[in-house]
């Protein structure tokens, strides 16, 4: 199992963070190990100073598969979550600065927290996702799958052209706006529509 990570999915964040507006997806990946079981309490990371929440929809992968069509990628995940992306800005920001690689940022231990999944049904209206974050109660991100750069099918189509899609791998599909930093005793909370699919305290 993996996850491939969509960056600068949504043009209000990639402003944000003073990048460019890419033409084809970002997309990096955490290692299994990266999951936060559920239940499993989260602890803010040693290694930074600047602990970031990113709110994201996810993917669940349902179908082995590789040169996905956009037509076709559809039948390849069946169920939908949100989930946070966790990252350490103040590692990434030297990362980047250097031209080297984010993993020490984005894919370390318990970075990837994954919501309850619910499944997608024929009725989804995929092009219209609303989906929030919660911080101490107070809404800190929402976001609407209506304003990602590249769609669901789009993401599939161009990750599978490089690394093949296995089921259980969890695609994250981009922040919108609004990501920030998260400190000791946070609770964070999200939701897809009115529904919460996740609650975590940072310890
Ligand atoms: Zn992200």
């Amino acid at each position: 199992m993996k996850f491939l990570c969509i960056g600068r999915n949504y043009v209000e964040h990639a402003k944000e963070l003073g990048n460019e507006v890419p033409e084809e997806p970002v997309i990096f990946m955490k290692p299994k190990s990266a999951l936060l079981q559920q239940n499993m309490p989260f602890y803010y990371p040693a290694f930074t100073n600047e602990l970031h929440y990113e709110c994201e929809v996810v993917l669940r992968i349902s179908k082995n598969g590789k040169y996905i069509s956009e037509e076709n990628a559809h039948l390849y995940y069946d169920a939908i979550s949100v989930g946070i992306d966790f990252t350490a800005r103040d590692v990434q920001s030297e990362l980047k600065k250097k031209g080297l690689p984010w993993e020490k940022a984005k894919a370390w231990d318990n970075s990837a927290v994954l919501g309850n999944w619910n499944a997608v049904t024929a009725e989804l209206d995929r092009k219209n996702i609303a989906f929030s974050m919660k911080k101490n109660g107070e809404v800190v991100q929402s976001g609407n799958t209506r304003d990602m750069i590249h769609g669901f099918d789009q993401i599939i189509a161009h990750v599978s052209n490089y690394f093949s899609l296995n089921i259980g791998d969890v695609i994250f599909t981009g922040t919108p706006k609004g990501v920030g930093e998260c400190l000791v005793g946070d609770e964070l909370e999200g939701f897809l529509g009115d529904q919460s699919m996740f609650k975590i305290k940072v310890h």
